[in-house]
């Protein structure tokens, strides 16, 4: 047995008698029992969202909504070692600070 005439989602046991809810999201009326707590991620916790929907509308918790924890660093290694570039830059003057080309140094040349 049905209320309302064109529900058929609510139904009427008269041994078992249930309470009606209205479904959150599409507004519909169901039985109490048919409907399920909408459920979102809060960190890493489940956290019911106050609503109530019926199987259709639910969802399940979406899991990027959980926090991603990236691990340290890796600690260094010891000795460690320049790279090769920054001796042979440092050798033959390319990229290497002199007045010449440092434009901060020739700026404060010019005053
Ligand atoms: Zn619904």
């Amino acid at each position: 047995m049905t209320i309302m005439g064109s529900n058929p989602r609510a139904r009427v046991n008269t041994n078992h008698p249930e309470a009606f809810a209205i479904c959150d999201r599409c507004g519909f009326l169901y039985n109490i029992g048919d409907l399920r707590r909408q459920m979102e991620y809060r960190g890493n916790n489940l956290l019911w969202t106050g609503y109530l929907n019926c199987t259709p509308c639910f969802d399940q918790p979406f899991q990027l909504d959980r926090p991603i924890f990236i691990p340290p660093d890796p600690s260094p290694q010891i000795p460690s070692r320049p790279p090769f570039w920054q001796q042979e830059m440092a050798g033959s003057g390319i990229g290497a600070q002199t007045p010449q080309n440092n434009p901060i140094a020739l700026l404060a040349e010019d005053d």
